[in-house]
């Protein structure tokens, strides 16, 4: 596969020097950061991994360190620290820059390699999840309705599979298999493509259904390319930028195959891929300009319905009482938070409560609630513990994987709230119209 010309931060250390003379050390980073919150030491936050960085870069230390190594692994990438940045650093580019410099010197741990070596092959990844629902039973017990509990064993591998933790089933059917490529409307306002993400795919397929009845009520013609694989965030924010852009290049090449004017997501990471990331990481390469094309036409599903196409206004009636979670990727990279709110306060009959810090990050972190689970179970039940003081019957997010860590710290933590996603709400609303 060809390499990019342009030196970008994932293929140049010296490239990430631009941004980290622009940390002027203030420390506005530390109020915000959920691991410093629980862990409280510098190393866990923005301004000690830049220092470590600049170390680094000086040559005090070696990027294959295994201390610094644990050190550069243990962030969300939630971005919260950019928000709170006065200098505006580019916190995400020197995180994995320095994963990816990492993962260039060291290459990937065993288990990483395998998994992502799946990834970057969609039909034995489509085929190898297909036949982990098939068999999930050997690992997960039967909770209730689509719900499911790790088996004892697991916890000898991991400590936060243990009793208290729960996952929604893995779908036998995927939604890609069972929903039809093309869904013409009958009058279409527009063409969009539906970017599903792995999560709707294999775990939430009901919020698929939900996202296409949203767009049919309002006209939009609905391609759902049955080619599309992973964004590529789970496997960028591991350092692995070469499979990223592998994956980059096969969506781009699948969107290509279609005359839609938008694409639509129903996950904040996905959205930030393919909206901010991918002309980035394609920087340099023949597939710049199409990555640039295609990122300009990436809309959240709330803000393609508010901000793009004229939208037909709710008028079922839903009695809930409801708090909505900010997805980090969705409002700090995509900066997606005023429309769902917008479009819950639409439906009729729900109430809206706010917690006192919606936009705290929910400790999923793709797979750091797996590999860092102390300090996740913390910042999970200090989100639980605001969820609960709304005492809201749902809480609502734009995210599939915070619906699985809130659905899991609900359960953990206590909890009667149901998890939604806000297209989700919507579909309900307009269904209850009849
Ligand atoms: S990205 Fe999130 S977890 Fe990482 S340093 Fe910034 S605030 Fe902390
Ligand atoms: S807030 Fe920004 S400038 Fe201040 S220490 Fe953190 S990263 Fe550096």
């Amino acid at each position: 596969m060809a390499q990019a010309s342009v030196k970008t931060v994932f293929d140049d250390m010296e490239t990430l020097k631009r941004e980290l003379i622009r940390c002027m050390k203030c420390g506005n980073c530390m109020s915000v950061c959920p691991i410093y919150n629980v862990e409280k030491k510098e190393a866990s936050v923005a301004r000690g991994k830049i220092a470590l960085g600049e170390a680094v870069l000086k040559d005090e230390i070696d990027i294959d360190d295994e201390t610094l190594v644990k050190l550069i692994f243990n962030c969300l990438v939630c971005k919260s620290c950019m928000m709170a940045c006065p200098s505006g650093v580019r916190f995400d580019r020197i995180i994995l820059g320095l994963r990816s410099a990492i993962v260039k010197k060291k290459g990937l741990p065993f288990v990483k390699k395998a998994l992502f070596g799946l990834l970057k092959n969609p039909e034995l990844f489509d085929k190898g999840m297909k036949a982990f629902a098939a068999m999930q039973g050997f690992f997960l017990k039967s909770e209730g309705h689509k719900k499911r509990k790790p088996k004892g064993f697991l916890k000898t591998i991991n400590p936060r599979l243990d009793e208290k933790f729960i996952v929604p089933e893995l779908s036998k059917e995927s939604f890609r298999d069972k929903v039809k490529e093309k869904i013409e409307a009958k009058d279409p306002q527009c063409t969009a493509i539906f970017f599903t993400g792995c999560s709707v795919n294999y775990l939430y397929p009901e919020v698929g259904d939900d996202l296409i009845y949203v767009l049919q009520r309002n006209n939009t013609t609905v391609i759902t390319p049955k080619n599309q694989n992973c964004c590529g965030m789970p496997v960028m924010v591991h350092g692995d930028i070469e499979s990223a852009r592998e994956l980059a290049k096969r969506n781009i090449d699948a969107f290509e195959k279609s005359n839609a004017q938008y694409i639509i997501t129903v996950c904040g990471s996905c959205g930030s891929a393919l909206k901010h990331e991918y002309p980035i990481i394609l920087e340099g390469t023949d597939y710049e300009e199409k990555a640039k094309k295609w990122a300009e036409k990436v809309y959240d599903i709330s803000s393609f319905l508010l901000k793009v196409i004229k939208f037909e206004k709710p008028k079922g009636k839903v009695e809930l009482k409801v708090t909505y979670h900010d997805s980090c990727h969705l409002k700090k990279s995509m900066k997606v938070f005023n429309e769902p709110r917008q479009l819950i306060k639409m439906i009729p009959g729900i109430t809206l409560l706010e917690m006192k810090k919606p936009d705290a990050c929910c400790g999923s972190g793709g797979s750091y609630h797996l590999t860092h689970s102390n300090t996740a179970l913390k910042i999970s039940k200090s989100k639980i513990d605001d969820i609960k003081t709304t005492e809201a019957d749902a809480v609502c997010t734009g995210c599939p994987a915070c619906m699985m860590e809130l659905f899991e710290g609900l359960h953990r933590f206590g909890g009667n709230c149901k998890v939604i996603h806000t297209v989700s709400l919507l579909a309900q609303s307009y269904r209850a119209e009849n």
